[in-house]
């Protein structure tokens, strides 16, 4: 098999960019070791830049989300028994986030693949990249018996944090670069009305908690857990009542509980990986770099990747402009670490760190206290909030 571009992959990374670049006229083949039914059970991000939007209308994949995904304006940071409301819409003349699960976006795009015909290769097995510096990589791949081969001109890694392409590249050209947070997020989703109409990110001596949503039915909560801890541990009852404990006391007087319909424990980790390319590889996405998701920066840093990298193809296969190409990792990776750090800082502001001082407590305090006291302060969290410029 030939194609122009194969990608590795078939998360939000993966199949927004075989959606635009087919847009385009090029040609892609993608490769995905699981099942779509196992790709569209993972609940993940639920919370898109405004930028990340405009690329989903532009692969012509956001009817629906417009449709049913809900603009947020602001959000609410909860401390010290009260609340404070971070206006989105004043602080940055105007702009706001799309509420939008990834699951919803996810599918969208898969539906736009089959409708254009896009070649979609589910449950890929040992998908293998090869002579990645030559002009003539290709991919293998096993399906059943038959090992199956795919010639390109460019390979582009898609495929998350435990995926291959990363892997691929050699150790001494890689420079990886990481920090472990010495807790997770224990997350219920539910079939309940949300406790509130915009997000609330709460700070409390007993741990964080955040209050999140799908829709107006549809509700996600995050309670910061320790790294010992398993779901099994977590009754929805000791949930419940634990994320009422660590939010003010009048939001949770109205919080509804119900059954979940989901649970999991997600650690909370930074990396990335440098450089984003490696000859004709090209890194994306989480299989580059991850973010605690304090501050929803993972999905929608994938995005700005993908903005990138769609913009250089274009440029090499329509103009024959290579400076896309080869100006992709510096490119991407200033945006990247800039993401790192709005995520870092809005995790240490908010959560409660198993080793910290009495010290640390008031320094979270009077961050927050000078964040809600100064314009320049919340207009800095709203930019990163809403997205940075691509
Ligand atoms: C539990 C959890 C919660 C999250 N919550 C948030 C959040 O609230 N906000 C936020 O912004 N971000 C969140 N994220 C991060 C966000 O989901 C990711 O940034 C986003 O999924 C990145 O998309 P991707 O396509 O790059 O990678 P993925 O979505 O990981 O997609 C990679 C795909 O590659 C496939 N693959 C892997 N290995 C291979 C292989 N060898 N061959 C072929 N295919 C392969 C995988 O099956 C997968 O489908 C969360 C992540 C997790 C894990």
């Amino acid at each position: 098999m030939r194609t122009q571009v194969c990608i590795i992959g078939g998360g939000p990374s993966g199949l927004l960019l075989s959606q635009l670049l087919h847009l385009k006229g090029i040609d892609t083949v993608l490769l995905e070791r699981q099942s779509r039914e196992y790709v569209l059970g993972r609940i993940r991000a639920g919370v898109l830049e405004h930028g990340f939007a405009k690329l989903m209308r532009e692969a012509r994949c956001g009817d629906r989300m417009d449709r049913e995904g809900e603009i947020h304006d602001g959000f609410f940071i909860a401390h010290g028994g009260g609340m404070d409301r971070v206006d989105l819409h004043k602080h940055t003349g105007g702009s706001s986030v799309m509420v939008y699960g990834q699951t919803e976006l996810t599918r969208d795009l898969y539906e736009a693949r089959d409708r254009m015909q896009g070649v979609v290769i589910h449950n890929a097995e040992d998908v293998l990249p090869h002579e990645l510096l030559s002009v003539a990589p290709h991919v293998t791949y096993r399906d059943g018996d038959e090992v199956v081969r795919i010639d390109c001109d460019y390979v582009i890694g898609a495929d998350g944090f435990h995926g291959v392409s990363r892997k691929s590249i050699p150790k001494d050209v890689l420079r990886e670069y990481e920090k472990v947070y010495p807790f997770g997020w224990l997350g219920v989703l539910s079939r309940t009305k949300p406790v509130s109409l915009e997000l609330i990110y709460a700070r409390n001596e007993r741990g964080f908690a955040l209050c999140s949503l799908r829709s107006q039915v549809l509700s996600r909560y995050y309670i910061q857990v320790p790294l010992t801890d398993t779901v099994g541990q977590w009754s929805d009852d000791a949930f419940w009542q634990e994320l009422k404990h660590r939010l003010p006391a009048e939001v949770a007087a109205r919080l509804v509980t119900g059954a979940s319909i989901e649970k999991s424990i997600a650690p909370l980790r930074s990396f990335v990986a440098e450089p984003m390319r490696y000859g004709n590889l090209f890194l994306a996405g989480d299989a580059a770099h991850i973010v605690p998701p304090t501050g929803a920066r993972g999905l929608n840093t994938a995005g700005s990747d993908i903005h990138y990298l769609y913009q250089a193809l274009v440029a090499h296969y329509q103009r024959g402009d290579d400076a896309g190409l080869h100006g992709y990792s510096a490119q991407a990776l200033a945006r990247v670490w800039k993401a790192q750090r709005f995520s870092w800082w809005l995790t240490t502001l908010l959560h409660t760190f198993p080793d910290s001082s009495a010290y640390d407590h008031k320094l979270q305090q009077a961050e927050l206290a000078y964040l809600f006291s100064s314009a320049q302060a919340l207009a800095s969290l709203a930019e990163n909030y809403v997205g940075l410029p691509y």
